[in-house]
């Protein structure tokens, strides 16, 4: 007997929307099967789809035979077929780019035969000694002396060592309310308060009562992975090596094809990963961690451009809808996402509050959160970048052995190089942006398209060799406090030791953990760094955190500017006072024209719920998310004139819908990156099912549109759904 089978296979071009095409095979497959079919000249990945996935059923003579079943990997589950479908259809993207981009790499090229070899290879005891190994490194990775990880190692057959830290009340409050109820629940709990804590308890909870549960921790940034896996595999060691394991683009590939099978094969008792994780095959997941949900990097940017923060909730509900056992969903921050403060607002969310850092409880000033020190800049001279109180409350600081970190949002030496005389500027040939001056190597980088070239001698307009540096990035602000600080010295006689981290000094592999590490090991005074310091990290010796220039953010163009200053802020707040011993009288400084901004008074009073009051009644007014929704459709073409026409024609065939407001073709903030040209359309509607309804049928007509020929130079074009930036 021969059937026909609808099969998922990611083809280049997205015209085939569905991405499902039949083949033949002697016997049905259930659905989630993977298998290998022919596809042109290829042989290409697939999974088998139920018939509705919108497969063209064809004249069965003109159908090829499905070439070989992956043998030994169970189906993918219902759950998870129904939440790549969720994800194709509201992202506008084809159901088999979704499934398979969800799938490892390495499985798209695995014969039938490697898989079988694969899966055969026993766990055993190599397994163990690699842990160990690997251990070692994220001991390293984490910057501390993570000495439970340590044990834990040595605990493999032995039981764990270390008793359990007394939950805070308020902690117990917490669980206790989040056992009671079936809601996705928004843990607000300042930073400092033992978020952390909380997951691992509702995730010990949750493997403990059923030995077949999973978990799935998601963090934003995969720098944070380390310090984070380190905490938890030492509290579950007990379950033994290789289930805990990590899912993310930093590891090989073969590295997340062992994880993806550990976890699709149930042996994975709880995965940690970055916002890829929120696909993968996880069949008995039971509860869903999203810790510091309100990041920007849950969003991805490229293909489809889902938000993992968004699809967790969405998977646990799914998930609960297809099996017996509910699925729950816990998402964490100190400054939610006003879309999730929104949600929880209205009851949708259950809320969780943790307003206290753990130490605060015993002791009155031990673990306060730190004093917020705004810094009137218009009260300082005109050239002043480190302001005299700051300065001397910095020596303070190093006089008393405790660390400093200071935060500026830009790297490399000065943002433009210019020429007083003409007013020439270190413009990029290839974007329409400034290349930044990097001192230490002299060249003149575009931090958009990567162009580099060496500082010329001159002015390349007039000649004048009087060009100069203006503004400030991080390299420049590590030189100038290095001048400020050169009469300081420390308690003991030495120098003082200044450190800077952003991207320039941590892109070699290693860097970034062994600088955390000297950070960690109390080798740095004072630590100059971009964003990348500011999230995250427990750092235990810094008393003392200021950002230089924040302004800008409170007049960006971009609507969630201000809420991400404001998460920003308080994060590096954060990272000030954590230890009780030092916490005393922690500080953040802001140096700022606007003390007075609504913003910086929250940021002072830490209350971050008259802040989201604040944004949300604007937000309201202006039918902004959460209350509208919107999309974007971006244009990329050789010329300006193209990416518009394309998107206006586009418009124009659209017709009138009800609901939806369509604006005009604009260039894109930055306009043009490596030579092309960028335009993007914005579509609005109060209604979410209006916006989908509309983007659905909109796709055709933009693949239509496409295709004629005055848009042949067309680059690509893409949908953005619930964009972050407009
Ligand atoms: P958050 O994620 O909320 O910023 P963390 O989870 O990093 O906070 O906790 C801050 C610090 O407090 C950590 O060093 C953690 O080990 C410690 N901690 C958390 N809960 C407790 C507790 N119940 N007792 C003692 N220390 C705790
Ligand atoms: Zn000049
Ligand atoms: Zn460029």
């Amino acid at each position: 007997m021969t059937v026909e089978l609808a099969v998922l296979v990611a083809t280049p071009a997205h015209s085939n929307i569905a991405g499902a095409l039949t083949y033949l095979h002697d016997h049905p497959l259930e659905p989630g099967t993977l298998v290998r079919v022919p596809l042109g000249q290829r042989e290409v990945l697939g999974v088998v789809w139920t018939a509705a996935a919108g497969a063209p059923l064809l004249d069965a003579a003109s159908l090829r035979p499905i070439a070989s079943v992956l043998q030994g990997l169970p189906p993918l589950s219902l759950a998870w077929q129904q939440l790549v479908a969720f994800t194709a259809t509201y992202y506008q993207r084809s159901l088999g780019e979704v499934a398979l981009a969800a799938l490892p790499p390495p499985l798209r090229d695995i014969t039938a035969v490697q898989l079988q070899r694969r899966l055969n290879k026993p766990p055993g005891l190599a397994k163990a000694a690699k842990l160990t190994k690997i251990k070692s490194n994220q001991t390293l990775a984490a910057g501390l002396t993570c000495q439970t990880a340590i044990d834990s190692v040595a605990a493999l057959n032995h039981p764990p060592s270390h008793p359990l830290p007394t939950l805070s009340l308020q902690q117990a409050e917490a669980l206790r309310l989040f056992a009671l109820d079936s809601r996705p629940a928004l843990l607000f709990g300042a930073t400092g308060s033992g978020k952390t804590e909380v997951y691992l308890r509702a995730a010990a909870q949750v493997l403990d009562d059923d030995p077949a549960a999973q978990v799935l921790v998601m963090v934003p940034e995969i720098n944070l992975t380390a310090q984070l896996q380190c905490r938890f595999e030492s509290r579950f060691a007990h379950f033994g090596p290789a289930q805990v394991v990590a899912l993310h683009s930093g590891l090989t590939p073969a590295q997340r094809l062992k994880s993806w099978l550990a976890a699709h094969h149930g042996q994975a008792r709880l995965v940690l990963g970055t916002r890829m994780a929120v696909l993968a095959s996880m069949p008995q997941l039971r509860l869903i961690v999203v810790d510091e949900e309100h990041d920007p990097s849950y969003k991805q940017q490229e293909g489809a451009r889902y938000s993992a923060r968004d699809l967790a909730v969405m998977r646990a509900k799914l998930q609960s809808a297809n099996d017996a056992l509910p699925c729950r969903v816990l998402l964490g921050s100190a400054t939610p996402s006003l879309e999730s403060w929104h949600s929880a607002l209205s009851g949708r969310y259950q809320r969780l509050n943790m307003a206290e850092r753990v130490g605060s409880i015993n002791a009155a000033s031990a673990g306060a959160l730190p004093t917020v020190r705004r810094i009137d800049m218009r009260q300082q001279s005109r050239h002043c970048v480190v302001a005299p109180p700051l300065l001397a409350a910095i020596e303070g600081r190093i006089a008393r052995g405790e660390q400093s970190l200071i935060f500026l949002n830009r790297r490399g030496y000065a943002p433009v190089l210019a020429c007083a005389d003409c007013g020439w500027k270190s413009g990029c040939p290839h974007c329409s942006a400034l290349r930044v001056f990097h001192k230490i190597d002299r060249t003149l980088r575009c931090h958009h398209c990567g162009f580099t070239a060496r500082v010329p001698h001159a002015c390349p307009a007039c000649g004048n060799i009087d060009i100069a540096p203006i503004g400030r990035g991080t390299e420049r602000l590590e030189e100038h406090l290095a001048q400020l600080l050169a009469g300081v010295s420390r308690p003991n006689g030495g120098p003082v030791r200044i450190a800077r981290i952003d991207a320039d000094t941590t892109r070699l592999k290693g860097t970034l953990d062994s600088q955390l590490a000297s950070v960690h090991a109390g080798e740095v005074d004072v630590l100059v760094g971009t964003q990348m310091i500011a999230k995250g990290h427990d750092f235990r010796h810094i008393t003392l955190v200021a950002a230089i220039n924040p302004d800008g953010a409170l007049f960006s163009s971009d609507f969630r500017a201000p809420e991400r200053l404001f998460g920003l802020l308080l994060q590096a707040a954060g990272r000030a006072g954590r230890d009780a011993v030092h916490s005393a009288a922690s500080e953040m400084w802001v140096q700022t024209f606007h003390p007075e901004h609504p913003l910086f008074v929250a940021l002072k009073a830490h209350d971050y719920p008259s802040f989201a009051d604040q944004q949300l009644t604007d937000r309201k007014d202006a039918g902004l998310s959460p209350f509208g929704y919107s999309a974007l459709v971006r244009a990329e073409a050789k010329s300006q004139d193209v990416a518009q026409a394309f998107l206006n024609a586009a418009a124009a065939s659209a017709g009138a819908a009800a609901q939806i407001a369509l604006y005009p073709a604009v260039p894109m903030t930055i306009q043009r990156i490596a030579n092309i040209e960028r335009a993007q359309m914005l579509v609005e509607s109060a209604s979410r099912a209006a916006l989908q309804r509309f983007l659905a049928n909109w796709q055709g007509v933009l693949f239509n549109t496409r295709r004629q020929a005055e848009f042949k130079t067309l680059v690509r074009w893409a949908i953005d759904v619930d964009p972050l930036a407009i």
